[in-house]
């Protein structure tokens, strides 16, 4: 029961498919429903390309990805994303930069419409499942970089995406609020199961979390080491 599943799956910019130079090259692997994996490697090895290939962002120059089963073959719109920096809207509060999603993805916005004090109680029962109970009305710099970074997590899964992509989410962080945050998005993901794709520099970080790991190296960009980690689970 795979729900990601790349099959020989290369992507080059440019004109460098047509050189058969490609930035990331014969990229198979398969994720199970709820899984967790975690893409490890240098920069410019292909990871950022791996993600805007599996939210259908970019389109593979060869090779099928299928997401639940269907080719994916343009955004989708049951993914959440955080990245590095926080990306939060300086003149929304966080409770409006975390509702963002709802207004903005096609699928959401008529039922956003009717349902608003359902999705607001969802948004401010997620803040408080990330220890930030009280700050729906502040604003982003009203916040430390660290409650910024969860209110983005927030952000993320309002939607009740069925999959989550982090691109070093963590990266940007002091190891103390780092570790924090690991466990909010351990016990977030079991609780909800869904799938997660995070991209990271940090091998502890991605043999903490992930169910499955995945070592990349680059020029072309390729999956050279694959180790499923076999620790007990809460
Ligand atoms: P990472 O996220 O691991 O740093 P990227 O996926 O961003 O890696 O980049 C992989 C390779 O593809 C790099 O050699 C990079 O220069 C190249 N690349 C990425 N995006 C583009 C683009 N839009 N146009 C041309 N080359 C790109
Ligand atoms: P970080 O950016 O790593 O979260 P900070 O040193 O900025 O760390 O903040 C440490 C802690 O101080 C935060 O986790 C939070 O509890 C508290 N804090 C920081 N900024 C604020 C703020 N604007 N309002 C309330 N508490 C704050």
């Amino acid at each position: 029961d795979s729900f990601i599943k790349f099959d020989d799956v290369s992507h080059g910019y440019g004109d460098l498919p047509a050189q058969g130079k490609f930035a990331v090259e014969n990229i198979s692997l398969e994720v199970h429903t709820g899984g967790f994996i975690a893409i490890v490697g240098p920069s410019g090895c292909g990871k950022s390309t791996f993600m805007k290939l599996t939210t259908g962002l970019q389109k593979p120059s060869r090779g099928r990805i299928t997401v639940g089963g269907n080719e994916v073959n343009g955004p989708l719109s049951f993914s959440g994303m955080a990245f590095q920096a926080p990306t939060l809207l300086p003149w929304r509060t966080t409770l409006e930069n975390i509702l963002l999603p709802l207004e903005i993805v096609e699928p959401f916005r008529f039922d956003f419409r009717k349902k608003k004090d359902e999705y607001i109680q969802r948004a401010l029962k997620l803040l408080e499942s990330v220890g930030l109970k009280g700050y729906a009305d502040k604003f982003p710099w009203e916040l430390s970089g660290g409650m910024q970074q969860r209110a983005s997590i927030c952000r993320a899964l309002i939607h009740q995406p069925k999959m989550l992509l982090l691109d070093e989410p963590f990266g940007a962080l002091d190891a103390f609020t780092r570790e924090e945050l690991w466990n909010i998005l351990k016990d977030l993901w079991t609780e909800q199961q869904f799938n997660v794709i995070l991209v990271t520099h940090d091998l502890r970080e991605a043999v903490y979390l992930a169910d499955t790991v995945y070592v990349m190296s680059k020029s072309p960009g390729k999956i050279v080491f694959k180790r499923e980690i076999d620790l007990p689970r809460p």
